[in-house]
């Protein structure tokens, strides 16, 4: 039997044959790295492309609550999602459930600026965040899935030598804990953000605190990518599920009342962020936090202009702008205790003349739209994962407006919390029992007062 060569077989020029070849076997590698889901790998795009995008299946199951779990999870938001991925993934821990009272993305997780970062000063806190960080960046790996983390830097301005020798100490502790930080003088800084008012501002822009890795990331997309890990790996994710009552015996949480009725567990973790006064006083507890507003504004889109994050150091404010174009920027709580998710107009004006401050040209574009979301404000600004005085019910809660950037280790750190009983090594600060110790996480030194956190 004569051999035909292949390239005879199939008329495709050798010019077209090996790249073939190197494109097929890239992909076999892809699909064998990535695993159990190839839902989102080139091949499955290709092939929906081709068939319209109709063949695609919802991303994660809409399963009816069983009557008992090993942990039920109260919340929804980035931070419940990722401590059942987390739980899942790293604890073996499966038979989870995840009760959420409206939508997946409907709270803070899917209302923020989207800025993560680690450029924390204290000892309690820079670890963790830190933690964090290195998470992110291995997020889009870890759930095979898109959230457009984007390290593009996050550059604190300082407008005064006090300030300059404080970003100085904050950068060293930052270097010391394996973080990454810069002190850009005015000139450095000119160079990178050209557009910022170096002449006339009220507040002389003398340089900036960069920390490179930085950056930012689409919350709404961090949500569904914790979901579909997490609902892949057999946790029920339930929707429209309202938690109404805590069962509790003896001092025990053995279960919750819900709006789709009663559901037993032999832990219970409670991350509701801005409505957590309201659902741990069902438990009997009242915690060092209050609840305000806190409001995000995005404009029309513009060319590429803002190179990262830049935030305002003699005022509340933060801006960055989206891959879309829009400049995404906020600042201060509303100030007044509050559950609604919208804000008010005082606050609006009072961020948009911090913006004006350090760049006048933003003036020119406008505002397309604005939301609020529910801060849990502690009294020190800093978090809690922590064990609660009632047996098997534990909380996850206190993050203020950071608590964004804070998803991934809050999720690993309540995770571990939940699987083993006691703090993981990052967490070992973020006590409930701190505000009765007076060890409080003051990062701010700004005392007991939530807006000046
Ligand atoms: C405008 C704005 C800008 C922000 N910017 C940043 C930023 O740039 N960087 C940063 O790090 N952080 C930022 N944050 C903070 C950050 O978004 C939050 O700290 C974080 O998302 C809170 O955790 P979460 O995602 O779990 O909260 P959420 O998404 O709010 O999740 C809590 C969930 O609990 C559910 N729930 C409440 N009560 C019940 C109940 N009884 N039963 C069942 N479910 C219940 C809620 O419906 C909600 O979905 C910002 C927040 C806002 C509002």
């Amino acid at each position: 039997m004569s051999s035909i060569h292949p390239l005879k077989l199939f008329p495709v020029k050798k010019v077209f044959f090996f790249p073939l070849i190197f494109v097929t076997v890239t992909l076999v590698v892809e699909c064998s790295v990535a695993g159990v889901d190839m839902r989102y790998s080139i091949w499955s795009i290709v092939n929906q492309a081709l068939k319209g995008n109709r063949g695609w299946t919802p991303v994660w199951r809409e399963p009816e609550p069983k009557l008992h779990y090993d942990i039920v999870i109260i919340g929804g938001g980035g931070h419940g999602l990722a401590t059942a991925f987390y739980l899942a993934s790293r604890y073996g821990m499966t038979n989870i459930a995840v009760l959420e009272k409206g939508w997946i993305g409907s709270g803070n997780i899917g209302r923020n600026t989207t800025i993560v970062r680690s450029n924390y000063l204290l000892d309690g806190n820079e670890p963790f965040y830190e933690q964090s960080l290195k998470l992110w960046e291995g997020l889009e790996k870890d759930l095979n899935y898109n959230a457009m983390m984007s390290q593009r830097g996050i550059i604190n301005l300082y407008h005064s030598d006090a300030q300059r020798d404080a970003f100085i100490r904050r950068g060293n502790a930052m270097r010391l804990h394996g973080a990454d930080a810069k002190l850009l003088n005015k000139n450095e800084l000119q160079k990178m953000c050209s557009f910022l008012d170096f002449e006339n501002a009220r507040f002389p822009i003398m340089g900036g605190l960069l920390q490179p890795r930085a950056g930012t990331a689409r919350h709404d997309a961090v949500a569904w990518g914790y979901a579909r890990g997490a609902d892949q790996r057999g946790v029920d994710i339930i929707q429209n599920c309202e938690v109404t009552d805590f069962i509790i015996k003896n001092g025990t949480c053995t279960g919750v009342r819900t709006s789709r009725g009663k559901i037993q567990a032999d832990k219970i973790g409670v991350a509701v962020a801005g409505s957590t006064s309201r659902v741990m006083a069902k438990a009997g507890l009242r915690l060092p936090i209050e609840s305000h507003v806190l409001q995000a504004f995005v404009s029309e889109g513009l060319k590429p202009v803002i190179p990262g994050v830049i935030t305002f150091g003699a005022g509340h404010f933060y801006i960055s702008q989206s891959d879309k174009g829009g400049l995404v920027f906020g600042g201060d709580i509303d100030g007044y205790n509050s559950y609604a998710q919208r804000g008010n107009l005082p606050v609006f004006e009072d961020v948009c003349e911090g913006g004006m401050a350090i760049m006048p040209m933003i003036g020119r574009a406008r505002v397309l739209r604005n939301w609020g979301g529910i801060m849990d404000m502690s009294m020190d600004g800093s978090p809690i994962i922590d064990k609660t005085p009632i047996a098997q019910l534990y909380l996850n809660a206190g993050w203020c407006y950071g608590g964004f950037k804070a998803t991934p280790a809050s999720g690993l750190c309540f995770a571990h919390l939940l699987a083993r009983g006691e703090p993981h090594k990052v967490a070992t600060k973020l006590r409930l029992d701190r505000f009765q110790r007076g060890a409080m996480l003051d990062e701010r030194g700004a005392g007991a007062q939530p807006n000046l956190h």
